[in-house]
């Protein structure tokens, strides 16, 4: 019999930005669930404690760490937290990220450097410290960014978004080339439509479920859809897989709209 894939992250030490919400907290509760020693990061330090205590009340062990993926100190501090917390990480999950809906011109320049300072320039700057950690320590690892079917489509009102997701897509294919010599692997998970506080209020509205008719599976997806891709991309079934784009969209992203 040939040997399956494995997917055991246990003892795995993940860093998970943006947990203290939606999609970021559903991996942080999954990679606990999966036996991974998960920190979670993100600026609400009172939604990562609750989330903490259910994780910890579950069975899983969490750490809280209060991080701005926009500043340099906060990143620092914080993977300085979670190795002291939990050991040294393996595992970094780019999640965090902000959306800013507007038409075009009335785009500001401040909207602008909000998107791209979080989606894109946090996700560069955690990326590079993460990575330099484990190079000092000589350790292989993972990092999976989180981009969007909005890298490669587009949509009215969200420009600095599209760019930001664009950017940190093709930013992942560069890291991959370039961090390959060192053990370290990264990819990218494009998720579809996903329920959240980001865009609940739209998905439920008339507009928003005209969109969901127009995926050809004909739902938007829920945060617990993606979990198969990310299990994947931080486990040993994905030893081989580096710099590549998993889309989790339920088609959106190939259907003709
Ligand atoms: P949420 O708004 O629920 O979560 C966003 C998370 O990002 C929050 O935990 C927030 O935490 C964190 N965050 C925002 N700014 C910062 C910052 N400066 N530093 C640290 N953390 C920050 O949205 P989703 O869960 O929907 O989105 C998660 C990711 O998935 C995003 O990157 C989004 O672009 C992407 N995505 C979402 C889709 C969807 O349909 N929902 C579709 C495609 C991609 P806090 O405010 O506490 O800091």
């Amino acid at each position: 019999m040939v040997a399956l894939p494995s997917f055991d992250i246990a003892g795995e030490v993940a860093l998970v930005t943006g947990a203290s919400s939606g999609i970021g907290r559903y991996f942080a509760d999954l990679l606990a669930a999966a036996g991974a020693r998960v920190a979670l990061a993100a600026r609400r330090t009172d939604r990562l404690a609750e989330a903490v205590g259910e994780i910890a009340a579950a069975g899983g062990t969490a750490l809280a760490l209060e991080c701005d993926v926009t500043s340099r100190d906060s990143i620092a501090a914080a993977l300085a937290a979670v190795e002291a917390g939990l050991g040294p990480p393996a595992i970094l999950v780019n999640n965090a990220g902000v959306v800013v809906s507007k038409p075009f011109f009335e785009h500001t320049e401040a909207d602008w450097d909000h998107v791209i300072d979080t989606n894109l320039k946090g996700a560069f700057m955690m990326a590079r410290e993460f990575a330099h950690h484990l190079v000092e320590r000589g350790r292989p690892g993972r990092i999976v960014n989180i981009t969007s079917v909005l890298a490669t489509h587009t949509i009215a009102r969200v420009p600095a978004y599209l760019a930001a997701k664009a950017g940190l897509e093709h930013l992942t294919r560069g890291m991959a080339m370039e961090l390959a010599r060192y053990g370290i692997r990264v990819n990218a998970l494009a998720p579809g439509y996903v329920e959240t506080d980001f865009n609940r209020d739209f998905l439920r509205s008339e507009a928003g479920l005209r969109l969901a008719a127009r995926v050809p599976m004909k739902r938007v997806g829920q945060p617990d859809d993606l979990g198969g891709a990310l299990l994947f991309l931080v486990s040993p079934a994905s030893a081989y897989v580096t710099g590549a784009v998993i889309a989790v969209d339920g088609g959106h992203g190939v259907a003709a709209i």
